[in-house]
């Protein structure tokens, strides 16, 4: 069987082999036979079969200029309240960046500037149907409580007078372990969801997820996601894929759905996080990709966010499967007020305090160098296949593993690829085979 697709909106058309062979060694001068003809539309539709070169140059430069659109709409503020945290993961880089960050707590004057700046990106390019999120993030967002109250007060009283739109989520990435009475009541009053990381059932979760003195965490955070739960939250679970949740995944997929999660993302370990384990990281990037994927074959209930969004750009033939927001599509105001594209990385590529008001994240040299990781902003002629569903991969990733922000993601570029064979060959059943 033959699969013949477009690479920049791929949508196969099948045929088999004897066909494709056969078809090309056709008598182009004479007529073709009926099927050869429609099989001949049906790519011309498709954009496959071409006049001239020109055509194929034409829709090279519309994706491009759609995808430059797209990366340029700033949809993500997030907002580092505090640079340190209450835990200590195994895999976690935080400790590492708080050492180097002499501010730890961001202030409400410079979270303040951050939202403004962000505001002036919204509006450049605001589009009404389009969801917009504030994130409070960390190191633990919670350790900043003050802040966050008055924050998501500031926010609200903002929306009331119409200076903030009104289609803008707020979204709490938190350990949950400091959640009190007081954050919970601004929790629910402002509708703000919350993102809590929980790996796996107890015993993988516990061995990763400890306090400072080695206190595991799993059974505090399951009593918070209940509380949660109950008080009507809407909650999104992220789970990093450690070499124990990966060797429990059974385990992890009942625990999901026992607490009635219905939507929740999958993290491979990213910078040195794999490091701490003795695994081999060809093997690891294997099985996390394993069990993302079966866990994609299974249909369950509940959807993961990795592969939901590529199915998505698929269907929807949709040039814009972004692996990561650091192209343009966020906002990131570190806890000393300097302005990144990256929660990690932090590259500090200007202060909210002295920046411009024309200041604009898509025209930072960061993020334009940072978009060469895209298939079609590559100086080189990218033969990958699956280059539409290919969102980069981890620019931090890269950089800590290989100290080079153009590095390849191994795991984005083998996940990219199972996916894609995947979908390609998934509607063979139900597609005209020409040939057959
Ligand atoms: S809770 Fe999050 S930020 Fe804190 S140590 Fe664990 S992974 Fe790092
Ligand atoms: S570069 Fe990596 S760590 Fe930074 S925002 Fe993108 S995916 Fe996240």
């Amino acid at each position: 069987m033959v699969a013949i697709y477009h690479c920049l909106h791929p949508s196969p058309t099948f045929c088999t082999q004897d066909f494709w062979r056969s078809f090309l060694h056709s008598d182009w001068n004479g007529e073709l036979p009926p099927d050869k003809t429609v099989f001949c539309k049906e790519l011309a539709d498709k954009g496959i079969l071409i006049q001239s070169i020109d055509e194929d140059s034409s829709s090279l430069r519309l994706t491009k200029k759609a995808l430059e659109k797209k990366l340029s709409q700033t949809k993500i503020l997030y907002l580092i309240l505090a640079q340190d945290c209450n835990l200590n993961c195994h895999y976690c880089p935080v400790p590492e960046i708080a050492q180097g960050t002499q501010i730890k707590r961001l202030s409400f004057s410079s979270a303040k500037k951050g939202i403004d700046l962000w505001l002036s990106h919204v509006n450049d390019n605001y589009d009404p149907n389009t969801e917009y999120f504030i994130i409070f993030y960390g190191g633990e967002p919670l350790l900043n409580k003050t802040l966050f109250i008055s924050l998501a007060e500031y926010i609200r009283e903002q929306q009331v007078q119409h200076l903030i739109p009104e289609n803008i989520s707020l979204l709490l990435s938190t350990n949950g372990l400091l959640i009190d009475d007081e954050i919970l009541a601004t929790i629910k009053s402002r509708k703000i969801a919350v993102m809590i990381a929980i790996d796996g059932a107890k015993p993988a979760h516990d061995s990763s997820r400890v306090y400072e003195d080695g206190t595991p965490t799993y059974d505090s955070t399951i009593r918070v996601i209940e509380k949660l739960r109950s008080e009507g939250i809407i909650i999104y679970c992220s789970t990093s894929l450690t070499p124990e949740v990966i060797s429990d995944a059974q385990d992890f997929r009942s625990t999901l759905l026992n607490l009635g999660i219905e939507k929740f993302g999958l993290n491979y370990l990213k910078g040195k996080g794999l490091k701490k384990y003795s695994w081999n990281t060809s093997i690891y990037i294997h099985e996390a990709v394993e069990l993302i994927m079966k866990n994609f074959f299974q249909k369950s209930d509940i959807s993961e966010y990795q592969v939901e969004k590529k199915i998505y750009a698929y269907e929807n033939q949709d040039f814009f499967p972004v692996d990561c927001t650091c192209y343009g599509n966020q906002l990131v105001i570190l806890s000393d007020g300097s302005i990144s594209n990256c929660p990690f990385a932090q590259p500090k590529i200007s202060n909210v305090d002295s920046c411009r008001a024309d200041f604009r994240i898509w025209n930072s040299t960061v993020v334009q160098d940072w978009r060469k990781r895209l298939p079609l902003f590559k100086d080189v002629l990218n033969l990958y296949k699956a280059k539409s569903l290919c969102g980069g991969g981890c620019a931090w990733n890269a950089l800590e593993n290989y100290g080079d922000v153009l590095a390849e993601d191994e795991f984005a570029q083998e996940f990219t690829t199972r996916l894609f064979n995947e979908l390609i060959w998934t509607p063979l059943n139900k597609s005209h085979i020409y040939g057959l």
